[in-house]
């Protein structure tokens, strides 16, 4: 059997498309948009990823603002600016930016984000508002995850769920997604034993172990919806850098019957995730 790819691009558009829609209603009503990414430092990935969010955010017309704090910013001085945006009307989300300068409490930071405007979910009231099955901005990666299952049009409810990787960020909201979704759910870690014991009862393997090319034939049964999250950049013989998942896409669409790739799949949905718990976001803040 050969799986069919989830094509993430795609997907991503037509959430895109449903957030110009929202945008223009709250356009009509004035209300603004605006999502403001907040930078400590001179780290080039932190950089690079706000320049993606910018972009992002101008490819539906939804304003942009980046606040740059210096190297030095003690935590206490980031909170404080982090809830002048909170009371800022003007602003519908915020995004602290990681990695922070190793001074920073980049978790205290990224509590300091009121629920309502936390669109990437980070905060642990959005992470135990989810838990709960409480109406939250989920984190966007694992709402990324969830859109890829669903478009293959499974029904989830029953059928057996198994995550590999247990962040805060993207294992832990995944699982409980999928629990939300009636899902059986079996989350595995690092110390789990016997893997592939546990990933071959997976009618749905969703893998977020940040491990290139870590899970292979041996580790999914036939037929099986694969959802590969792991993003690795990796150096070709010929010494050029090049995106790999954490799953051997080659090996595992032979048995697969739905799989996302890399890049191309999770990637550009999580994208397209921010702008959509933005969308709603400004949509509560204007009482819709
Ligand atoms: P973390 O490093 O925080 O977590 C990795 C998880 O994988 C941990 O729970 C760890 O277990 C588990 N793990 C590691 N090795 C094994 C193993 N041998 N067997 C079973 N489990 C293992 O990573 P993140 O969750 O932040 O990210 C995971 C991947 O997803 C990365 O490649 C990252 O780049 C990617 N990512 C992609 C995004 C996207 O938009 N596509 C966004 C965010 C992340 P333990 O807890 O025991 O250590």
């Amino acid at each position: 059997m050969a799986a069919k790819f989830i094509d993430g691009r795609r997907i991503a558009e037509s959430i895109r498309d449903g957030v110009r829609r929202e945008l223009e209603e709250l356009q009509r009503l004035g209300a603004p948009v605006c999502l403001v990414t907040v930078l400590i430092g001179e780290d080039s990935a932190s950089q690079s990823y706000a320049q993606s969010q910018a972009r992002a955010a101008e490819s539906v017309g939804i304003a942009h603002r980046r606040i740059e704090l210096r190297p030095g910013v003690s935590t206490d001085a980031a909170i404080a600016d982090v809830r002048r945006l909170n009371l800022d009307p003007a602003v519908s989300g915020i995004v602290v930016q990681l990695p922070v300068p190793a001074t920073i409490d980049a978790f205290a930071l990224q509590q300091a984000i009121a629920p309502e405007k936390d669109v990437e979910g980070v905060s642990a009231t959005s992470l135990g508002r989810l838990l709960l099955g409480r109406d939250c901005l989920s984190p966007c990666t694992a709402a990324a995850a969830m859109e890829c299952v669903r478009s293959t049009g499974v029904d989830l409810a029953g059928k057996h769920a198994v995550v590999v990787g247990r962040s805060g960020i993207v294992g832990k909201p995944v699982a409980a997604l999928l629990l939300a979704a009636n899902a059986t759910v079996t989350q595995c870690h690092s110390r789990t034993i016997s893997l592939p014991t546990q990933t071959q009862r997976a009618d749905v393997l969703v893998v977020a172990a940040g491990r290139a090319g870590f899970i292979g034939r041996e580790h999914v049964s036939p037929g099986a919806i694969v959802i590969d999250v792991g993003t690795n950049s990796v150096t070709s013989d010929d010494g050029k850098h090049r995106l790999v998942g954490d799953v051997r896409t080659d090996e595992v669409c032979e048995i697969a019957s739905w799989i996302t790739p890399v890049p191309g799949g999770v990637g550009p949905v999580t994208v397209a995730m921010l702008l959509a718990n933005l969308a709603r976001a400004a949509k509560a803040a204007a009482g819709r």
